[in-house]
């Protein structure tokens, strides 16, 4: 027996209520304007899509881009079309013409908006190459994309050169029919992902229908609703629903998080100052496609863009992909990973006859055999004093790393020279390193050893797992934090700022979905620089209350002699400076 399809039966439908709520003021359009031309995005669709011949469009290229942006800068909006529609008949007759816009028909607003939509997807899904800045450029979904989320990004109140990378679940706006079982998800990864704490209770709900495959996608896999792009995949519990598997789409984000100033690699490191957790460079792909195929170009691309990125922190489920998928591209673009090493990349592997490969370090082969490991690692939710314990066996190990020395050339060679050569250990069989600070601890060599048999070079395929301060070091701990930023953007994109939930895009498609969520994300940047400057503002007016207090409480010379004879600066008196 076939079910009854709903969707088969005609139903009548009410007319779309496309009555404007709110007036932008001439200057709120024109800003806006500003930043649409500033993306760059409007000369080659507008090439493309608007012909100086036939019937004028009711909605023009600019107008839709801008009705994107000007609906995505509000607070829990929703990525609807029919908003869209609302903005554009909110505007006065001449601030549509502003944009293009002339004779305005309310009515015609939605048709065509919808109209353009469809056309500006369907070009953007099979990409064409265009003349931008006097270089031939690749015009797609990605590209519009990540171009309409650069205005955002000008002009931010504090940087950094690092970016924390995750992804967070889009569930397609496609109907499912059955559920989708753990076993079902035909996710591609490098190496299988262990069960996560949860999933074993979702399979246990009872006996459900298994979810109806529609038709197998070009990759091979399995599509389980209308939209054509979206996949099985797994995602992590939230507050409000358990880890398990789901039908969608992955957003990926590289979201700035704050550098690694200075650090010894092993318990010493000093973070830069804050910097605003706004999106750098996203991409939309299928729920469970190749994480690194979806985000790596993305990443490159960012860094084209003129942002300077240098670090990477990734979260763990990029932790699972092979080095040429993830490490050495990225590597290769000048930027460095921040990883948690996962079990099968924690073992020892023998290297040169006085170094040896620990979870991809290299170490000296002196090392006591009771740190070679692998050392257990502190559980996920432990608090700071229990990581310490655990760090304490890495600290020690992280003093016999060989240290990079030079490096990496264009090829990706680094040199690297032994840990008493490079004074983190001292040894009484190497007489000069004895001239170390005696804090420095000892090591002791076997008889008639030496330390190292010199600098060494090393290819970049023999360090695929590579990273400047050793996993499970207190100092690696406190910069792979910096990875919870991103938990920053997910709470703004699901819930604060907007939510980004099954029916908050009413299309389908990676395509349409990207358009409509690149402006979202333009929205949030602009919310999270906001929020940003404001609790910058607020802890500036703290320290300065505090600092007045400080004041009064002289003692010493100035209360003896008063404020004129102790002069001025160090101390704390005469004028306060400019603000910067
Ligand atoms: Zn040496």
């Amino acid at each position: 027996m076939t079910p009854v399809r709903r969707s088969a039966r005609i139903r009548a439908r009410a007319p779309i209520d496309a009555t404007a709520h709110r007036r932008f003021t001439t200057g709120e359009v024109l800003t806006l304007q500003r930043q649409v031309r500033a993306s760059g995005v409007l000369q080659p669709l507008q090439d493309r899509l608007e012909h100086s011949i036939g019937r004028p469009r009711a909605v023009t290229v600019e107008a839709f881009v801008w009705a994107t942006l000007a609906n995505g800068k509000q607070r829990h909006h929703q990525g609807h079309i029919i908003e869209l529609a609302r903005t554009l008949n909110s505007l006065t007759p001449s601030q549509l013409s502003l944009l293009g816009v002339n004779d305005h028909d309310e009515s015609q607003t939605f048709d065509g908006l919808d109209r353009l939509f469809n056309e500006l997807c369907d070009a953007l899904e099979d990409g064409w190459d265009a003349v931008v800045d006097g270089a031939v450029t690749r015009i797609d979904v990605d590209w519009y994309g990540n171009q309409l989320i650069q205005p955002s990004l000008a002009n931010l109140p504090a940087t950094s050169r690092s970016v924390a990378v995750d992804d967070t679940d889009v569930p397609t706006w496609g109907a499912l029919h059955g559920e989708l079982l753990e076993g079902d998800v035909d996710a591609i990864e490098d190496y299988p992902e262990p069960d996560e704490a949860g999933s074993a209770a979702v399979k246990r709900r009872g006996r459900k229908r298994r979810a109806r495959v529609l038709s197998v996608g070009p990759d091979g896999r399995k599509v389980y609703t209308k939209d054509k792009d979206a996949r099985g995949g797994h995602r992590s519990a939230t507050n409000s629903r358990p880890a398990g598997p789901y039908v969608g789409h992955a957003l990926h984000l590289a979201v700035q998080t704050r550098d690694v100033v200075s650090h010894n690699a092993i318990d010493e490191i000093r973070l830069g100052p804050d910097v605003p957790p706004v999106v750098k460079a996203f991409s939309l792909a299928p729920a469970g496609s190749h994480r690194a195929k979806a985000f790596v170009p993305t990443l490159i691309a960012a860094k084209e863009r003129g942002h300077v990125i240098e670090d990477v922190v990734v979260d763990r489920g990029y932790s699972y992909l092979r080095a040429e998928t993830l490490a050495h591209p990225l590597n290769r673009a000048g930027m460095h990973l921040t990883f948690r090493p996962m079990k099968h990349q924690r073992n020892v592997q023998p290297f040169r006859d006085d170094i040896v490969l620990i979870e991809g370090q290299p170490f000296s082969s002196h090392l006591p055999k009771n740190l070679w490991g692998p050392l257990p690692m502190p559980p996920m939710s432990s608090s700071d004093e229990e990581c310490e314990t655990y760090e304490e066996a890495f600290n020690r190990r992280a003093r016999y790393r060989f240290q990079r020395h030079a490096g990496p050339d264009a090829e990706g060679t680094t040199r690297h020279r032994c840990p008493i050569h490079s004074g983190l250990l001292r040894s009484r069989q190497v007489p000069t390193s004895m001239r170390a600070n005696r804090d420095v601890p000892l090591a002791e060599l076997p008889e008639g050893e030496t330390c190292c048999n010199g600098i060494v070079s090393v290819s970049a395929a023999e360090l695929p797992l590579w990273q400047r301060i050793p996993a499970g070091t207190t100092a690696w701990r406190i910069s792979f934090r910096r990875r919870l930023v991103v938990e920053n953007a997910n709470g703004g994109l699901k819930g604060g700022f907007v939510n980004i939930e099954r029916k908050f895009l009413r299309v389908m498609g990676r395509v349409k979905m990207t358009v409509l969520l690149a402006a979202t994300i333009f929205g949030y940047n602009l919310e999270c620089i906001r929020a940003f400057t404001a609790k910058m503002a607020a802890e500036q007016a703290t320290k300065k209350a505090a600092k007045r207090t400080r004041k009064k409480r002289v003692s010493g010379w100035t209360r003896l002699l008063g404020h004129e004879q102790t002069g001025q600066g160090e101390t704390g008196f005469g004028p306060d400076p400019p603000l910067a």
